[in-house]
């Protein structure tokens, strides 16, 4: 069970999940938060992490770091998207087991589900069906992750469970403006067009796939509720169950951030995959729900961003 001594890692601790973790930990009372920085440690390489759990001992593990990216980054860079993620999950684990850690926390996206599954999308739809072409490597990777931690469980008895949430967003986001995910790349679009005092706002694709978002001190609330009451080997879903158009999402964003402006829609951009609803009936029915409406969310969002955008750009 988990205490408030006891001795817990939160990888990418600097990530929007992982600070958002560390919030929701400290908040609560929990004195011993580690962390494994970059400096003192790559994630992919086996050998550091080793001797990282060796010197370190963590009993319980947040593994929330990962190579993260929208639909232009993903689509891009496979490559380095399936070789990150893999590696850090391989090493990452491993360790674990080695090490006898009490119990292990993965998280999954919900991008790697078919493309074409029934909506809302149970958790039983994994590896039913082809995945999204543009984040297809990443899914892979991801998938892997899922499997290791039934596989060790399988074969070592190991207690690590695995969630999938949603589309996040909150601080500590990246609102790159071609890597990042929709919310914070069209918030700082919005922006921008706010103090230039442009006319209008580009908004990829044609505005109406569907997506779900979950604010990131959500999930973090949800990871720490699964890390003390669900043990068991298959996936379970994190979300809100409600979803918005692109279109809806930005016009949402535009009534916080810049009202008069008007929207265009760019469709030489990939819309990706049409509709991406989570069926949260399995984590509702242990008795978590989400919190933070879209509005609210994305209204502290911005507030987080507009101070914190001097410290942004240095990075
Ligand atoms: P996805 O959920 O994996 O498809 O990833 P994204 O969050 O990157 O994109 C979601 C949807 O928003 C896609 O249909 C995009 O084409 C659309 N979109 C509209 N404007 C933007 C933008 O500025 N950035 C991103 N990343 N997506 C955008």
């Amino acid at each position: 069970m988990l205490e408030k001594g006891s001795r817990i890692l939160v990888t990418g601790h600097r990530g929007l999940v992982g600070s958002a973790v560390v919030r929701r930990l400290k908040g609560s009372g929990f004195e011993s938060v580690l962390n494994a920085d970059r400096n003192a440690v790559d994630l992919r390489d086996s050998r550091g992490v080793d001797q990282w759990f060796d010197d370190n001992r963590p009993e319980f593990v947040f593994h929330v770091a990962g190579r993260v990216g929208g639909i232009w980054a993903n689509s891009t860079q496979p490559a380095d998207f399936l070789y990150d993620n893999l590696m850090m999950h391989a090493t990452v684990l491993r360790a674990a087991w080695r090490t006898g850690v009490t119990k292990l926390l993965y998280l999954g996206s919900s991008c790697i589900y078919p493309r074409d599954c029934p909506q809302p999308i149970k958790e039983e739809s994994l590896l039913t069906g082809p995945l999204e072409k543009t984040n297809d490597a990443y899914a892979i990777a991801k998938i892997s992750g899922l499997m290791s931690c039934e596989a060790y469980r399988r074969q070592h008895g190991c207690n690590f469970i695995s969630a999938m949430p949603t589309n996040l967003y909150g601080q500590n986001d990246n609102f790159h403006p071609e890597q990042s995910h929709v919310l914070p790349g069209l918030m700082r679009r919005f922006d921008e067009a706010r103090k230039s005092g442009a006319e209008s706002v580009t908004i990829w694709g044609s505005g109406s796939p569907r997506r779900e978002f979950l604010h990131v001190d959500d999930l973090a609330d949800a990871c720490v509720f699964l890390m003390e009451h669900y043990n068991e080997p298959g996936t379970i879903n994190v979300g809100t169950g409600v979803d918005v158009t692109i279109r809806e999402l930005a016009e949402t964003i535009r009534d916080v951030v810049y009202p008069e402006v008007k929207l265009t829609f760019d469709t030489s951009k990939p819309d990706g995959t049409p509709r991406k609803l989570l069926d949260v009936s399995r984590l509702e029915a242990l008795g978590w729900r989400y919190r933070t409406s879209l509005k609210e969310g994305v209204r502290s969002t911005y507030d987080w961003y507009r101070s914190n955008q001097a410290s942004l750009r240095a990075h």
